[in-house]
């Protein structure tokens, strides 16, 4: 690692998993930036600093290492501005960046880049009785695995009509879009659209205060109107959606496992989605007013004083689209559960299909934590990184309180994806927040170009995986080769103690939109 750093003097290395570029190290910076990585992740951060370091930044990129300095030249912002393992380069914050601002600060800015342009994209996790070696055959014999226009598992036709109706249904359903971005997940438990014990288990109750339909622009509505329920196929759907089975292949804390029914040989559900098109409109739109205001290091870090009216109104629209992404989770799971009952004629709650967790990686939330030995009220921008509050923790409901709040954590199609669960040590050193991913290793455009997509979609059936990918362009992109190692992160996250190993799932079918 010393040697390593050799290429980054200015890099400090506790010995562990912490590396911090100090205050100073570029100009106009308000606080440290740091962040977690082992061997090989460091590597990777590394050599992406490096080549873009000898193209010259070509077409305004930045590295991820220069952006985490640059999102601590923000005013207001406290602590550190801290890469989680999975950190990659993204729009003007990386991907896996936490950042708070102190809302006591009237300087403070929030920074639409610093939520991202899928707004509340996260990750719902739902279970059922089944065990794998009563149900793949029959799942594979009856999912017809194809990818259509709003489908959760597939193009639903023969066996499975079933979705199809319920998708046509939510899609009306979706018409009363204000009502949606107003309440979130209690528009659809009115409407008997989850079950009365999900919304518990989901962050924020599904819903978010402080949304505000009028904030949010008739374009990014029109965007959003007929999406709701779908992962991501058509339009704005890069193929990093992903409706996926998966079972249990290893547990690694019992107590926190079984408190969420998740046992070896469990059947899962991953859904993986966010606002779809009205998100990005959210963002985008609020992106050309921030950059009419405050100068920054970099245009892509646009940004707008919390206390402004396009900043209320940045976050009256943020709450909305993310409740918006709540629903969308939600309906998913419903035409999830509709279509397993009907392959298995069974009742979804024989099935045992309850929602384990859904939790968000693109998000600001006010919060409060402790800065420098005193509790503030900050507003934290987790951009690629998830929620991960230890175990005590009010906002975590009773079911897990004890054990910490779950966090789920994708991998690639034919890798592994984890279950964590938060810690004591996240709250004291990043704002409550760990991994959201692998994180990408390679470009989209590098991985079409280095990869053959026949040859990715056989290694990963020979991994024991079928994937769907809406279009052949995806599969190169969406290879387990252009995302870093899961492990890898997992395993940083673990040894630092910002999350602890719950247990690991093994992919059987993935759709990817
Ligand atoms: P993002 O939200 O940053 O686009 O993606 C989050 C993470 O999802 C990625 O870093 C990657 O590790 C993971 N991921 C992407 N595609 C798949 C997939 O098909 N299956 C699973 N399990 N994880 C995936
Ligand atoms: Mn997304
Ligand atoms: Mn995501």
């Amino acid at each position: 690692i010393e040697s390593m750093l050799k290429s980054a003097p200015y890099i400090q290395w506790d010995g562990n998993q912490l590396f911090t570029i100090p205050k100073g190290h570029i100009e106009g910076m308000r606080s440290s930036a740091s962040f977690y990585a082992n061997k090989p992740l460091l590597k990777q951060v590394l050599k992406e600093m490096l080549e873009n370091q000898a193209n010259g930044s070509k077409g305004g990129f930045l590295s991820a290492i220069q952006q985490l300095s640059n999102v601590a030249t923000l005013p207001g912002v406290v602590s550190s501005s801290i890469g989680m393992p999975d950190i990659h380069s993204g729009y003007g914050f990386a991907i896996g960046n936490v950042a708070a601002v102190d809302m006591d600060d009237d300087d403070s800015v929030v920074s639409p880049g610093g939520v991202g342009f899928d707004i509340n994209c996260g990750v719902r996790l739902l279970r059922t009785n089944l065990h794998e070696r009563d149900v793949i055959d029959l799942l594979f014999k009856n999912i017809p695995v194809g990818v259509g226009e709003g489908s959760v598992l597939g193009q639903a036709d023969g066996k499975v009509s079933a979705t199809r109706r319920a998708w046509r249904e939510l899609s009306l359903y979706a018409q009363e879009l204000d009502d949606i971005l107003r309440r979130g997940m209690a528009w659809a438990e009115e409407r008997n659209l989850c079950w009365p014990e999900d919304r518990e288990v989901v962050e924020e109750r599904g819903s978010f205060e402080g949304a505000d339909p009028d904030a949010v622009s008739d374009r990014a509505k029109a965007r959003g109107r007929n999406q709701c329920g779908s992962l991501g196929v058509q339009s704005e759907g890069s193929g990093n959606h992903y409706a996926e089975v998966q079972v249990v292949e290893e547990v690694y804390d019992e107590e926190a496992a079984s408190a969420m029914g998740l046992k070896l040989g469990t059947v899962c559900i991953m859904l993986h989605s966010g606002s779809r098109g009205l998100g990005h409109q959210v963002c985008t739109d609020a992106v050309a007013e921030a950059e009419k205001g405050i100068s920054v290091v970099d245009r892509q870090l646009a940004c707008c004083r919390i206390k402004s009216k396009e900043g209320q109104k940045y976050l009256a629209a943020m709450r909305a689209a993310a409740n918006f992404a709540f629903v969308n989770r939600c309906l998913m799971a419903k035409a999830v559960r509709q279509s397993f009952a009907t392959i298995f004629e069974r009742d979804e709650k024989e099935l045992g299909m309850s929602t384990v967790y859904d939790v968000s990686h693109n998000i600001a939330k006010v919060e409060e934590h402790m800065v420098d030995g005193v509790k503030k009220k900050v507003l934290v921008h987790r951009k690629g990184a998830t929620r991960a509050f230890g175990p005590g923790s009010p906002e975590i409901c009773d079911k897990y309180r004890s054990i910490g709040q779950p966090v789920l954590v994708g991998g690639s199609m034919g890798t592994c994806s984890y279950v964590l669960t938060g810690t004591a040590k996240a709250m004291e050193s990043t704002f409550g927040s760990t991994c959201h991913g692998a994180g990408r290793a390679m470009s989209r455009s590098q991985a079409m170009r280095s990869l053959d997509s026949r040859a990715v979609l056989k290694e990963v059936e020979d991994r024991g995986c079928t994937a769907r990918v809406a279009t052949k362009k995806l599969v190169a992109e969406e290879a387990p080769q252009s995302y870093k190692d899961v492990s890898e992160v997992i395993e940083t996250c673990h040894a630092a103690g910002i999350s602890r190993k719950c247990v690991k799932l093994r992919p059987v079918i993935c759709i990817k939109g």
